[in-house]
């Protein structure tokens, strides 16, 4: 059933309308990052499974990028925070944890013989709340991961935490499997707020007694994330939650603007982040510079094309992810990408009914969509100059071992979209140009292949020839759909310099 939005966004030309329904400059484009593309379709096991052994391949011959990562996905926390958008749900009880676990480890083992001889080079758990499981189910999963797969010596073995269910047991756990990488969602240490976000079992003490425990394991790298403009927290709280955190002195403190996004408690509520908000939000950020920088934390300048990554962040999935690296997801939501043979995701979290019972033990479905040596050269390209308005093409080179102006397919779009003055082509770079993101959304949709945007127009409007290129000014304000629907929010990272001279 298509909504009132894509309707009228079905008046549009191809390339306004799929910017009006997805946000995220991926390509293949995704919903969010915790949603199942609508556009994908059904697969089975055989199919996927198929999908591995190609890309497998192509990494061995050298055609694909080495990096392999493992990204687990755990949906169940103890309760609901109203800011959060994660595909997640509160279980009645551990039966319902019992059953996704039996299918998360069998999913697991469906994929030993597949990935046999290779190594993963890092390994990613999610959710939800991975520290969540019982202390059995942990160390039971985790002992299972470890007989399923080898990774290398070097991989960087990582999870989220929440401070209510990361104890010193869990913790002893973790590091016993070879953790080495932990982020602590701590958010706020305010009682009265923590309350107000419903988020339970989470007291100061928690935190400190961890963190003081963390901070004597060596080479464990602890990361902690806040939140800035949840709702009642006020600019004396924020600078008190700050100045906590600078003094547990973990690697580096993640700031995420709240996103009011249509799936949060808050905005299910009819509530909105007000302009006045976002404007103390960002003399928070400011603020929260200054801090971190008089404390010795240096911000990370992600400029998306370079190996300007810090170490612990250039080993993770999610940053590899822009050059095309490919990643094996398991569970609820996880998305999977083999290069050059497929994405493929399981849907969202369904509801507690679905965990209840057997069926919850069984290994989610697939949806799938391939991929090809070209559409990871489009992703790249795409990518690239969608997120950072610049793409090198000394990497494109790296990767795809030719220059990006030698394959037709793009060479054609790209010099179009220079020719109209939306971009500059220079010898080691591709710059965009124009500075209205509108249009950068709109424009950049030229790269994308005829079989993508086909897909997309099947699963949302029918049969192409039930799209009209008729366009008035008065039909749809797309321009605000499209400007609305892009989120705008950069996650700042903060690391502490000290840590980051003594690893150069
Ligand atoms: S702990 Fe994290 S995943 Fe769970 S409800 Fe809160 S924000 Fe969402």
């Amino acid at each position: 059933m298509l909504s009132t939005l894509n309707k009228q966004a079905l008046s549009l030309p191809w390339a306004e309308f799929i910017s009006t329904i997805y946000r995220d400059e991926y390509y293949p484009p995704l919903d969010g990052s915790f949603i199942t593309a609508r556009y994908f379709q059904k697969a089975e096991l055989d199919r996927v499974k198929e999908a591995w052994r190609h890309t497998i391949s192509l990494m061995r011959e050298g055609k694909a990028p080495s990096e392999l990562g493992l990204y687990i996905h755990w949906p169940f926390c103890p309760s609901q925070c109203t800011f959060c958008r994660c595909s997640m749900l509160v279980p009645d009880r551990n039966r319902d944890m019992e059953g996704a676990m039996i299918a998360l480890k069998d999913e697991m083992s469906q994929f030993r013989e597949v990935f046999k001889g290779m190594e993963f080079s890092s390994v990613y758990m999610g959710g939800g709340t991975p520290t969540f499981m019982t202390d059995q189910m942990l160390d039971d999963f985790l002992s299972h991961m470890h007989q399923s797969f080898q990774f290398s010596r070097s991989a960087q073995i990582y999870t989220e935490a929440s401070p209510s269910t990361l104890t010193p047991k869990k913790l002893d756990i973790l590091l016993k499997h070879g953790f080495n990488r932990i982020t602590v969602g701590v958010q706020t240490f305010d009682d009265e707020l923590l309350k107000k976000l419903n988020r339970t079992g989470q007291t100061k003490a928690k935190v400190r007694d961890i963190f003081e425990k963390m901070s004597h394991i060596p080479n464990l790298i602890t990361d902690v994330d806040l939140m800035i403009s949840m709702e009642g927290q006020k600019a004396p709280i924020f600078v008190k939650d700050m100045e906590e955190i600078i003094h547990l002195r973990p690697r580096c403190i993640h700031l995420y603007p709240f996103e009011d996004a249509p799936q949060t408690e808050f905005r299910k509520q009819g509530k909105m982040v007000t302009d006045q908000e976002r404007k103390i939000e960002s003399q928070l950020t400011l603020l929260a510079d200054r801090m971190c920088s008089r404390a010795g934390y240096q911000r990370w300048n992600d400029n998306w094309n370079d190996s300007t990554l810090y170490p612990w962040e250039s080993r993770q999935e999610a940053s590899w992810r822009r050059f095309r690296g490919s990643f094996l997801g398991l569970g609820h939501s996880a998305l999977s990408h083999a290069f050059g043979s497929a994405w493929y995701c399981h849907p969202r979290a369904p509801g507690k009914d679905f965990f209840s019972g057997n069926y919850g033990a069984q290994i989610p479905s697939y949806f799938l969509i391939s991929s090809s040596a070209e559409e990871e050269m489009r992703g790249y390209a795409i990518e690239s100059l969608a997120r950072s308005r610049k793409m090198s093409r000394k990497v494109f080179r790296d990767v795809f071992k030719d220059d990006i102006l030698n394959f037709n397919f793009l060479a054609e779009p790209i010099l179009d979209l220079a020719g109209r003055g939306f971009i500059n082509i220079e010898s080691d770079f591709i710059l965009w140009k124009n500075q209205d993101p509108v249009d950068l959304a709109v424009q950049i949709k030229r790269l994308y292949s005829k079989e993508i945007i086909a897909a997309i127009f099947k699963s949302e409007a029918g049969p192409f020839h039930t799209f009209s290129l008729k366009f008035g000014k008065n039909e749809i304000d797309w321009r605000r759909i499209i400007r609305e629907g892009q989120s705008g929010h950069d996650t700042m990272a903060y690391y502490d310099s000290r840590v980051w001279s003594s690893i150069l």
